[in-house]
Order: C-alpha cells, then sequence, then structure tokens
C-alpha cells in the first residue's frame, strides 16, 4: 500500500466533483471553453466557406466526446467494490476478503490490484494515478473514460493547430484570398498582418497543450501495449533506479578495492627492490 499515516480527520472523497477542489481542475473546464472559443471565433471565419460547417461539426463533435468522458471519469467512483460495501454497511461489518491484502485505512480486505490513494482516502481498484486535471483517481472502473477524454481532447487540439497552420500557409501563399475571407468574415477595417500575427500567438500557446496531450497519448498507449498501469510503470522504474544504483556502488566498490590492491602491490614490489 502506497498510503501515508491514518489521519482519521480526513474525508472519503467519492469522485471529483466533492471537495476539496484543485486549481488544476479549474484549469481544465477553463483551458476547453478557451479553446472551443478561439475555434470557432478565430479560426472558422478564415477558413473557406465550404470547409466551415464540416469542420465545425467534425470538432464540435469532438468536443462533446471530450466533455462526455471528462465528465463521466470525473463523476465516477473508481473506489474498490470492498470498500464501497463497507462504507454502505451500517453494521459496520467488513467484506469477505477476496485476496490477501488488507488496507488499514480503509478498514477492509481490497481487491490485489488496488492502492489507496492519500488524495481521496480510500482503496481504488485497478489503480492507475491519481488525476488532477480531474480531481479524481483513475482506475479500473473510469479509465476506458480517460481513455477516450485524452484520445479526443488530443484529436480536436491537433485540428485546431492544423487549421492554425493551414490559414497562416495560406496567409503567405493565396494572400489575396485571405484578405477576402477576413474581409467577409471580420469587422471592417480587420487587418490580415493583424491577425496572422493573433494567430501565431495562439499557435504558441497551443503547441504546449498539443504536446503535453500527444505526450501523455503515447505514453498511455504504450502503457495498455505492455499491459501496466501508470502505477505499475513508476513502480518498475523505481526498481530499476535502485539496481542501477546498487549496481553503480558495487561497480565503485569493485574499482576502489582493485585500487588498493595495485596501490599493496607497486608498495610491496618497492619494498622488495629497496631490499
Ligand atoms: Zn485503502
Ligand atoms: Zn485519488
Amino acid at each position: 500500500m502506497n498510503s501515508p499515516e491514518p489521519d482519521t480527520n480526513n474525508i472519503v472523497r467519492k469522485n471529483g466533483f466533492q471537495r476539496p477542489f484543485e486549481p488544476l481542475q479549474a484549469m481544465t473546464w477553463l483551458l476547453l471553453c478557451s479553446m472551443i472559443i478561439v475555434f470557432y471565433g478565430l479560426i472558422i471565419p478564415q477558413s473557406g466557406l465550404a470547409v466551415q460547417a464540416a469542420l465545425g461539426v467534425v470538432y464540435g463533435v469532438l468536443v462533446l466526446i471530450s466533455v462526455w468522458s471528462g465528465f463521466v471519469a470525473c463523476a465516477t467512483d473508481p473506489a474498490d467494490d470492498n470498500v464501497l460495501q463497507r462504507m454502505s454497511d451500517i453494521n459496520g461489518t467488513t467484506a469477505a476478503p477476496t485476496d490477501n491484502i488488507y488496507c488499514r485505512l480503509c478498514s477492509t480486505h481490497v481487491n490485489r490490484s488496488s492502492k489507496h490513494c492519500r488524495y481521496c482516502e480510500k482503496c481504488v481498484d485497478g489503480f492507475d494515478h491519481h488525476c488532477k486535471w480531474l480531481n479524481n483517481c483513475i482506475g479500473k472502473k473510469n479509465y476506458r473514460y480517460f481513455l477516450i477524454l485524452l484520445s479526443s481532447t488530443f484529436s480536436f487540439t491537433l485540428l485546431e493547430l492544423a487549421l492554425f497552420v493551414v490559414n497562416m500557409v495560406q496567409y503567405l501563399v493565396e494572400h489575396n484570398t485571405y484578405a477576402a475571407k477576413v474581409e467577409r468574415n471580420y469587422p471592417s477595417g480587420t487587418s490580415p498582418l493583424a491577425l496572422f500575427v493573433v494567430n501565431w500567438i495562439f499557435i504558441g500557446l497551443l503547441l504546449p497543450v498539443a504536446g503535453l496531450l500527444g505526450q501523455l497519448f503515447f505514453f498511455h498507449a504504450m502503457l495498455i501495449h505492455h499491459g501496466l498501469t501508470t502505477y505499475d510503470y513508476i513502480i518498475q522504474e523505481q526498481a530499476r533506479d535502485r539496481e542501477r544504483n546498487e549496481l553503480a556502488i558495487k561497480r565503485n566498490e569493485e574499482r576502489q578495492r582493485a585500487k588498493e590492491i595495485e596501490a599493496t602491490t607497486n608498495a610491496i614490489k618497492d619494498t622488495e627492490v629497496a631490499a
């Protein structure tokens, strides 16, 4: 169990919509709203009429999938069933042991894949990680929704970024066509050059978001490929680090011993020569 010392004052949270809230949680929804406003307010009006509707629908569907999966992942209680049973048991009796793991913080037996989360104060079945962006644990019960959220968010972020680049290329290659679209879709007097600069600012802001999402997406694809959870991966990496450190210490000790033997041998030789 990767758990802190018991704290009876801590509240067991059911899901990500319960206190205490995370600043990153507010950031998630703020970022999502900002990206939607930028897409429909800035990017779409710069696109050709024929593609505006199609892209608007594709982006809208991806956003809806993202909001739905994010909501479900956040609202799900990923607790181990034994913990849920114990919490709802009015007699306070513990659930029948399903495995030989007992969590003293939850005061019940839990599944072998469960881990106690110090943020949620409960054991989570198939624990993957505690997501601060959703303010909820990701485990067996909501991992698929987390993956849908990650994939759809990464997809519409890439679409947004790609369209920014397409618009910028058109500004440089087909300047007159681009200027005509700006004149048609924006208030009169809007400068294509000013829009070009604003686009680059948003590309600069969007790139780290796309990078972070891409990193997470490929990381989880790798975990699924190897049949690991994030927690398994961290434990595995820590064990490898320990092994590497122990090996480095052992090699260092061997080198030190070899130096000492060499120094002693040289000292004996010197003594023999002097004699
Ligand atoms: Zn526990
Ligand atoms: Zn948690």
